[in-house]
């Protein structure tokens, strides 16, 4: 059991909030945008989601 995490590009406006809360450093900023480098490292503690205005932030558990 995992969860993965992703970014929807599209409605990313890099506000960098993912980034800072998510304790185990899922994402980096690549070219103004939220990207998920770390993603077999998440949690499923949601911080992201609640975090991003945009919705741009998913977490599915598998
Ligand atoms: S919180 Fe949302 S809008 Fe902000 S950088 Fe992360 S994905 Fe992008
Ligand atoms: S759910 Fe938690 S651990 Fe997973 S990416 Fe979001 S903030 Fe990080």
């Amino acid at each position: 059991m995992g969860f993965t995490p992703t970014v929807d590009a599209d409605k990313c406006v890099g506000c960098e909030e993912c980034v800072d809360v998510c304790p185990v450093e899922v994402f980096e900023m690549k070219n103004g945008k939220s990207v998920v480098v770390n993603g077999e490292e998440c949690l499923g503690c949601e911080s992201c989601v609640e975090v991003c205005e945009t919705d741009a932030v998913a977490v599915e558990e598998d």
